[in-house]
């Protein structure tokens, strides 16, 4: 399999001032040609460093670098490349003259500086900037092709389509494909996912598990095609890590957001739903109109924060709050079914929790949330206990139950 490797060059990644997004893009753009990456490395602007990391990465097959190609003195990526290369930058003229051309077409002035981005030597490929000054360098180094991108996003993304693309292909470096089928995975750390994977790895699949800030993580169960067909038994394959999450309960979604398949449900069964927030804010209802068209199947909610909220508004009994707590399964129930008869939705759901750090007045635990469904008059009401998470994730984490408990319904 081709392999690749990436390095990210700045000093403003090392001082943490920008997000590396630069490999992470090439990191998917690699995998879709089917090209494993087998190196990221992020370096300062220091020639001797930047020369250090090319030489770790000598053994992938590609290696591409971002960044440190500008006229400035502290772009140093040429001069590293050419003594990786063991070779001595030369000024070529002709290259000056495209870049003087591009310089005059912008307006932008001519800075003496831009000059040493003309500086390459015999046997390296120029690769057009159609967006900014830095052109792109390619090369052969022994068994290792090298190609050099400018840092900024808009103009390498375009560079490595137009001008990288190519002449990988033109090199033979693209074969094979990757197929990968992704889901999301829900209630389950990624230590449990693997957990569960350990005990039928048959290897047939390359299984990544990626964490979500949303609370949840995306499985991806990915297979090498050598010949870039899809393998006959990757659907059958899939079927069965599948029918593994099902058989151990684990709530999955295919790759899409959740609050989406909640609205597509809805549509599909001809069903209205609203909300009765407490501990999460409104969130639910925020992330739940994210999706296009859900008026068709939203009602409306409210957040109703205090006691008296709840009391004047959705109708809670100060009975229940005395008896039974905010945080409970009594008020739920009421918080639902008056949400419910104040939008006549289908389907009402209610929450009302502890987000945390610290238990509440009440002495309910950081991270108990009590969730109520009222569904055609029927209503049912349930609490988990989110544990070692902060207040983010616990909200987070009870928006994503709220939808999980509506689809559940749903089906
Ligand atoms: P230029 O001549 O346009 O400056 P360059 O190749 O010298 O191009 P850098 O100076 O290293 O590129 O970076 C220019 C800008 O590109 C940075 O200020 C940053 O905004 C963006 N950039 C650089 N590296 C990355 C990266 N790894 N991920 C995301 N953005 C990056």
């Amino acid at each position: 399999m081709i392999t690749a490797a990436i390095i990210a060059v700045g000093s403003e990644l090392m001082r943490g001032k920008i997000d590396d997004t630069n490999s992470t893009f090439f990191t998917r753009w690699f995998e879709k040609l089917g090209i494993k990456v087998k190196y990221r490395v992020n370096v300062a602007d220091i020639g001797s460093e930047i020369v250090s990391a090319m030489r770790y990465c000598h053994d992938a097959d590609i290696l591409i670098t971002t960044g440190g190609l500008g006229p400035t003195k502290d772009d140093l990526t040429r001069i590293a490349a050419a003594e990786y290369a063991g070779k001595e930058l030369v000024f070529f003229p002709m290259l000056w003259k495209k870049i003087e051309a591009y310089l005059k077409t912008k307006k932008y002035p001519h800075y003496e500086s831009n000059k040493q981005q003309a500086y390459l030597w015999d046997g390296v490929e120029v690769m057009d900037n159609s967006c900014g000054t830095a052109p792109g360098l390619f090369y052969k180094k022994n068994r290792q092709i090298v190609a050099l991108l400018p840092g900024p996003p808009n103009e390498n993304r375009i560079m490595a389509e137009n001008q990288l693309l190519p002449r990988l292909e033109k090199y033979k470096l693209i074969q094979g494909k990757f197929f990968t089928d992704v889901v999301r995975v829900y209630r389950i750390g990624e230590s449990g996912i693997a957990d569960l994977f350990a005990k039928q790895d048959d290897g047939y699949f390359d299984i990544g598990y990626y964490f979500s800030n949303d609370g949840y993580t995306e499985l991806h169960f990915r297979r090498f095609s050598e010949d870039g067909t899809k393998p006959s038994d990757f659907d059958k394959n899939v079927k069965a890590c599948k029918k593994l999450l099902t058989d151990n309960a684990v709530f999955f979604t295919e790759d899409k957001p959740i609050e989406q398949i909640v609205y597509e449900a809805l549509l599909e069964k001809k069903k209205t739903v609203s909300f009765a927030e407490s501990c999460t804010g409104g969130k639910i209802s925020s992330t739940f109109v994210k999706t296009a068209g859900v008026s068709q199947v939203y009602a409306g909610g409210v957040v109703s924060y205090t006691v008296e909220m709840k009391q004047k508004i959705l109708g809670v009994t100060k009975d229940t709050i005395a008896q039974y707590g905010v945080v409970s399964a009594q008020t739920v129930k009421e918080m639902a079914r008056g949400i419910k008869n104040i939008t006549g939705s289908n389907i009402a759901l209610s929450v009302s929790g502890t987000a945390g750090p610290g238990s509440d007045a009440e002495g309910n635990p950081a991270g108990l949330v009590w969730f109520g469904l009222d569904i055609d008059g029927t209503t049912e009401e349930f609490s988990v206990q989110f544990s070692g998470m902060k207040r983010e994730q616990v909200i987070q984490k009870a928006v994503n139950q709220a939808f999980i408990a509506i689809l559940q319904k749903l089906k």
